[in-house]
């Protein structure tokens, strides 16, 4: 009987989302179910698992009424659906368990559902030939080529690429630029400071992009190599060599166009570059180490045209997501090191991953070096000097205080002290509220160093300016001038 239920609770999940879809557009599907599964079902409540936070909230707030409604009309009866964040590997390992229609006997095959499976699982499809072994040397020196032209590096994954709260608006996005490229999202520029995965990010839509269609042309270029090759083309008289090349590509990737400030022929040919592929239904893709209306020395029209269609930003991961990008990493390598080290990593490196890397690899490198075992020991004396570094970089509570103080021309002290007028309340939340995004301090922390303030005030204020950036269309651009003035500060 429970086996039977649980069949038909999966029928009535196919159904509801036959009807969403039917209603909305392909991008706001791939966006929000691309990746959304059936999971299971416990008395009334049906089990739905969501690779993210991000599609969590956002199929909560937008279709879950809906969702519930559609049930209770197929069921007759009130179904509670419960959604479920599974990270990709938990996903795909319910996929291969208990998928009734996509199995990998009919990936294999070859049939019509395989489709559906490897556009929701890309590294299914690639883990049918692993490289060297069922590629023959023909595709293999085909995929050479075309990793030389495209400049694409094979390392650069979704399937490597964590998600978590700082990137998961971006990530979803980039996962449904790569399953329909041209279509929405486009342009579509990443930003964010260094070693937080804009090229991972960016490069990884190349990636997925042609396992999917291997005739598509994907560049990319870093805004550097664009601008040398131009200066090149120029120099050789080649200039619709360049032109050509350029103007003719399905999916173009352009890194750091920061770069391109003061460089205006660059500039210039990059907005025809644009222009072209942009009205060709062509995938534009850019990414920026800050947002675009920052960016100085750049020509109105092109920033006007990197503004078009979406722009993300990348955030300094959490602690989660630190720990989770570290276990990823030491699988990748093969490698193995307790969880006490990888705490000990995440707690001293919190600015982006990056060095969180680096610092992994370092101690991989060592133990490999002296073929012994890391203990907690060895890795704090080996990362001593790396972990100070990022101390001395470390924003205090302080620096936020003052710097928000001298935005609203108030003091500190105010900031800290009782006074509950207009004007110093919200400074003082806009404080908190920084403190919370942009340093590892815990609720309890931040209260203590505002007068003493209970760990529920900082949670309420910080709720009031979440709600507040929500309907004052000023305060997220001032709050995010703070958080660079704060970061540039000494
Ligand atoms: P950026 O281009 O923003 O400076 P990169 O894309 O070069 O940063 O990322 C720096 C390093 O961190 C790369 O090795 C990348 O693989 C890794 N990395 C960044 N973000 C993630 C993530 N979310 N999951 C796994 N690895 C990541
Ligand atoms: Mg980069």
């Amino acid at each position: 009987m429970a086996k039977f239920e649980e069949c038909d609770y999966e029928v009535f999940w196919n159904t509801a989302m036959q009807n969403i879809r039917s209603k909305v557009s392909e991008a706001e599907w791939n966006m929000y179910f691309g990746e959304v599964q059936y999971h299971s079902n416990e008395g009334n409540t049906m089990k739905i698992s969501v690779p993210s936070l991000f599609c969590q909230a956002e199929i909560r707030k937008r279709y879950l009424n809906e969702l519930q409604d559609i049930m209770l009309d197929l069921s007759g009866q009130k179904i509670d659906v419960e959604l479920v964040v599974e990270r990709k590997d938990d996903a795909k390992k319910n996929f291969y368990r208990k998928s009734p229609v996509n199995t990998t006997a009919q990936i294999e095959k070859g049939d019509q559902s395989r489709k559906a499976t490897t556009d929701s699982y890309p590294e299914i499809e690639r883990r049918r030939f692993p490289r060297g072994d069922i590629q023959n040397s023909v595709s293999s020196q085909d995929d050479a080529a075309w990793r030389e032209t495209s400049r694409l590096n094979e390392d650069y994954r979704f399937d490597s690429y964590v998600i978590g709260e700082n990137n998961s608006f971006a990530a979803n996005a980039a996962i449904a630029i790569s399953r329909n490229p041209g279509t929405s999202y486009n342009p579509c520029l990443v930003y964010g400071g260094v070693g937080l995965g804009k090229t991972h990010l960016i490069q990884a839509i190349g990636n997925a992009a042609h396992e999917r269609d291997k005739t598509l042309k994907i560049v990319y270029a870093t805004a550097e190599t664009f601008t040398d090759e131009f200066i090149q083309a120029i120099k050789n008289q080649k200039n619709h060599n360049f032109k050509n090349k350029y103007r003719s590509i399905d999916i173009l990737l352009i890194d750091d166009i920061h770069f391109l400030q003061g460089k205006d022929a660059t500039q210039e040919e990059l907005f025809h570059t644009f222009n072209a592929l942009y009205d060709a239904k062509k995938q534009l893709i850019f990414t920026c180490d800050r947002p675009v209306s920052e960016l100085k020395q750049l020509k109105d029209r092109l920033r006007n045209r990197f503004e078009r269609g979406l722009n993300v930003d990348l955030q300094p991961p959490n602690y989660e997501t630190r720990f989770a990008i570290l276990k990823r990493k030491l699988e990748q390598n093969g490698s193995n090191l307790s969880d006490g080290i990888l705490e000990l990593i995440c707690k001293n490196i919190t600015t982006n991953v990056r060095d969180l890397e680096a610092a992994l690899l370092r101690l991989i490198a060592y133990s490999e070096l002296v073929s012994k075992d890391i203990t907690l020991e060895i890795a704090q004396n080996q990362l001593r000097d790396v972990f100070s570094v990022q101390r001395q970089g470390a924003v205090s509570i302080e620096h936020i205080q003052r710097a928000v103080a001298d935005y609203f021309n108030v003091s500190p002290s105010d900031l800290k002290g009782k006074k509950r007028s207009k004007g110093i309340i919200l400074p003082r939340q806009i404080s908190m509220y920084i403190a919370r995004n942009i340093t590892e301090y815990s609720t309890t922390e931040i209260g203590l160093e505002f007068g003493g303030r209970d760990h529920s005030t900082v949670m309420h204020s910080c709720q009031r300016i979440e709600s507040r950036i929500k309907t004052d269309s000023t305060l997220e651009p001032a709050i995010r001038n703070l958080i660079r003035t704060i970061q540039e500060m000494e």
